[in-house]
């Protein structure tokens, strides 16, 4: 099938048949990597070369940590207060969408963070312009979610914190390795593995050295920056499986040229979508102001919204899966993130077409 999930979604399918090739016995050890020691030699060889990979893809600064956790990106809703936030303090928070607004209701049990730009009146469908909004003077961070999965709001650059000692963060779970960031700008990025770069169960941080070592007296300890650092992500057990499988990822991404080179796939893929829906005269529609509509999310709904439930029936039966849109917004959705081939948007829209003609 082609499958459109927002995620889990699709993987590279390259990446699965090499994970079945070495599902029972990797690389001559005898051990699948689930019956592996996550601190014997093998598996310390799998978490080194996936860090790199990304060290490399993300041309990540050597003052910046990588950390491979666990508890998916809703955790780090609450490690981020947790670890760089006394109680009053102030953070800012800018709600594109429904996981900004996750993220603000979680911090508010932590510190004291402030909505300073909310899209919901306008149904998440913007993205302010960086002097459309007055930040905190002493925010401590200004947090962001780079890519709403839900609603298909993509920052395509970044705001700059006022505060010269506060930072910019950013939720990039559903948008991570999808193309070039300079990670430099921002103080901690962290990504939900299971759309872009693996399967669910790994949380990647990544985080400027600095930060760490803030973490107040009641964090738990596996939500505590800084155990995770010094421990090189083992200080528990980790989740091996899902580090390996990103791994196979990374990998995949340098093979095709880096993330420049899968920028360009995914805004081509993008770009076919969009207009098809822009040149149906109405009949589909995408409400996302045009400037800011996501590479990877698209959501769009039908001018005739009865016939949505028909649309998504016969685009299964096309073996075309997984469009409803989130049951928050209802319509459609496309999901095509790094995985998604070419073929795969351009079969869908031939589909839209058709389904067009034949009810327009
Ligand atoms: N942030 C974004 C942008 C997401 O899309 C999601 C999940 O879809 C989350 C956070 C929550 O991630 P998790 O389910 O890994 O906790």
């Amino acid at each position: 099938v082609i499958n459109f999930a927002a995620g889990p979604a699709a993987l590279p399918e390259n990446v699965l048949l090499t994970a079945q090739s070495e599902l029972y016995n990797w690389r001559g050890s005898g051990m699948s990597v689930m019956e592996m020691s996550h601190r014997g030699k093998e598996f310390l060889s799998i978490i080194q070369k996936a860090e790199s990979d990304l060290r490399h893809l993300l041309e990540i600064p050597p003052d910046y940590s990588v950390l491979f956790l666990q508890g998916g990106a809703t955790t780090q809703f609450a490690a981020l207060p947790l670890n760089l936030c006394n109680p009053e303090d102030p953070v800012d928070y800018v709600v594109t969408g429904s996981w900004g607004d996750k993220a603000f209701k979680e911090a508010q049990k932590y510190c004291n963070p402030k909505v300073v730009w909310s899209g919901k009146a306008e149904k998440y469908t913007k993205v302010p312009s960086f002097d459309g909004f007055e930040q905190t003077p002493h925010a401590k961070y200004l947090h962001i979610c780079a890519n709403e999965t839900i609603h298909g709001v993509e920052f395509k650059d970044y705001p700059v914190p006022k505060n010269p000692n506060g930072v910019l963060i950013a939720d990039m779970s559903s948008n991570f390795c999808s193309k070039p960031v300079d990670v430099s700008k921002f103080g901690v990025i962290y990504a939900g593995a299971q759309k872009n770069v693996g399967p669910s169960g790994v949380t990647i941080v990544i985080i400027r050295k600095d930060l760490i070592g803030n973490a107040r007296d009641v964090t738990p300890v596996m939500l505590d920056y800084k155990i995770h650092d010094e421990n090189s992500s083992l200080y528990n057990t980790p989740p091996c499986f899902g580090i390996y499988m990103c791994g196979l990822v990374f990998d995949d991404l340098l093979a095709q040229g880096g993330l420049k080179e899968v920028e360009k796939k995914n805004q081509r893929k993008a770009k076919i979508l969009y207009d098809a829906i822009d040149e149906s005269r109405g009949f589909f529609r995408c409400p996302v102001e045009k400037s800011v509509r996501s590479l990877m999310n698209v959501p769009f709904t039908l001018e005739k919204s009865e016939l949505e439930a028909e649309f998504i029936k016969e685009a299964a039966k096309e073996k075309m899966v997984q469009l409803k849109g989130h049951r928050s917004v209802g319509g459609m959705r496309a999901s095509i993130y790094n995985a998604m081939p070419l073929a795969g948007v351009e079969k869908l829209v031939t589909f839209m077409k058709e389904f067009q003609a034949r009810h327009a």
